[in-house]
């Protein structure tokens, strides 16, 4: 046992000597933008709940009426003990809300992309990925076996540089990005990835974590400018936006009946409880009932842009890179000091060189909040 504490203790060291040593701290919500860590009521600009329906009163009574008749727990791998009834309910909304013939839930958004792209390529196959792109796409696509070849992020030349030089030959090809980045908050250029996608028979998948419930009137990244663009693998998580939790994929029926058949991560793993897969249905019928909520972050985060002369959002996600990793830190410190939660991100989250502070935004951030957490973030971080 010695060796093995001595290895942690030498591999935390090193982290804490390039100041990227991470814990976790306790924090208890107490409404849906106020925390409360270390004794002290925060107001926090870090959580992805951007439609504050974790604590949605219609979404907590949807999660409690299905542990009344579900129970806690599913009990076992959905292919072992089948769906309990909910999960026809959720799927069935999701490919609406897609326009897929089919949508197919998975435990969680980590969970969906370490299945779907093994269930999709292998061996002999390509995949031509966005070098930003979340760690769980990173960790499919190796999973898979498939060759992997990034692109420079956002960079469409790129990416057909990589499929001219590639695609020949490799079998199979999927080409995949984030709707909405994650750690930047700028949107894929869909339309281009898709018709090049079409040019060379690559299959596009995008993960729209960040763009389910927001854009294009909550429908996603997809539906965010004009018509949809053509994305035959729209997957997302249910834990954002939506409020919930699990991850899923929208498609076609074959593909989601191959996603049944093939994808480890849904066929070796206990299904979800009722009350998540609940709260996520209860989500849906709200975001689908009142689209003019979905655009809420949004406005928030552009008038914050607009008050410290940042680059417009373009989702709700806004970073104020700072570059350094100390300074960072520091930089959330401070905000932290001054009743604001704010997320500094370092690498390996993000590239060497360029930690950040990310700071979301949610419906329900009054404006006068935001007006003071700008002129902070202009006084002390920009100045
Ligand atoms: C959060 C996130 C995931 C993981 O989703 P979970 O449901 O939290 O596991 C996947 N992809 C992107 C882009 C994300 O931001």
């Amino acid at each position: 046992m010695r060796s093995l504490d001595q290895f942690a203790q030498d591999r935390l060291q090193q982290r804490e000597a390039r100041n990227l040593r991470r814990a976790i701290a306790e924090t208890e919500p107490s409404d849906s933008v106020w925390v409360t860590r270390g004794g002290r009521r925060l107001l926090s600009f870090c959580s992805n709940d951007y439609l504050n329906l974790t604590q949605h009163p219609a979404i907590r009574q949807a999660a409690k009426d299905a542990i009344d008749r579900y129970g806690a727990g599913a009990g076992a791998s959905r292919l072992i003990t089948g769906s309990h009834p909910l999960y026809a309910g959720l799927e069935s909304r999701l490919a609406r809300l897609k326009g897929t013939a089919a949508a197919c839930v998975f435990g969680s958004g980590y969970l969906a992309n370490t299945g779907i792209i093994p269930a999709l390529v292998g061996k002999g196959d390509l995949i031509v990925v966005d070098e930003l792109a979340h760690s769980c796409i990173r960790t499919g696509a190796s999973l898979s076996g498939a060759d992997i070849k990034l692109f420079r992020h956002n960079d469409v030349g790129h990416a057909r540089e990589q499929l001219a030089a590639h695609r020949g030959t490799h079998q199979h090809a999927l080409l995949v990005t984030e709707g909405v980045f994650s750690m930047d908050g700028d949107l894929a250029p869909l339309h281009d990835l898709a018709a090049l996608a079409a040019h060379h028979d690559a299959w596009l998948m995008t993960d729209d974590a960040h763009g389910i419930g927001i854009l294009g009137e909550g429908r996603g990244s997809t539906f965010a400018n004009g018509a949809p663009a053509q994305v035959p693998l729209q997957m997302g998580t249910l834990s954002k936006a939506i409020g919930s939790y699990g991850g899923y994929l929208c498609a076609s029926q074959p593909v989601i009946d191959l996603m049944q058949n093939r994808a480890r991560t849904l066929i070796y793993s206990t299904g979800l409880p009722p009350a998540v897969v609940a709260a996520s249905i209860a989500a849906l019928d709200l975001i689908e009932a009142d689209p003019a909520y979905a655009a809420l972050p949004l406005q928030k985060a552009q008038r914050f842009t607009a008050l410290t002369n940042l680059p417009q959002a373009t989702s709700p996600i806004v970073p104020l890179l700072i570059g350094d990793e100390d300074r960072t830190m520091a930089s959330a410190k401070h905000l932290e000091k001054e009743g604001f939660l704010v997320a500094g991100i370092r690498p390996p989250t993000v590239p060497a060189g360029t930690a950040r502070l990310r700071f979301t935004f949610s419906a329900a951030h009054e404006d006068l909040d935001i007006e003071r957490l700008a002129a902070i973030v202009r006084s002390h971080i920009l100045a």
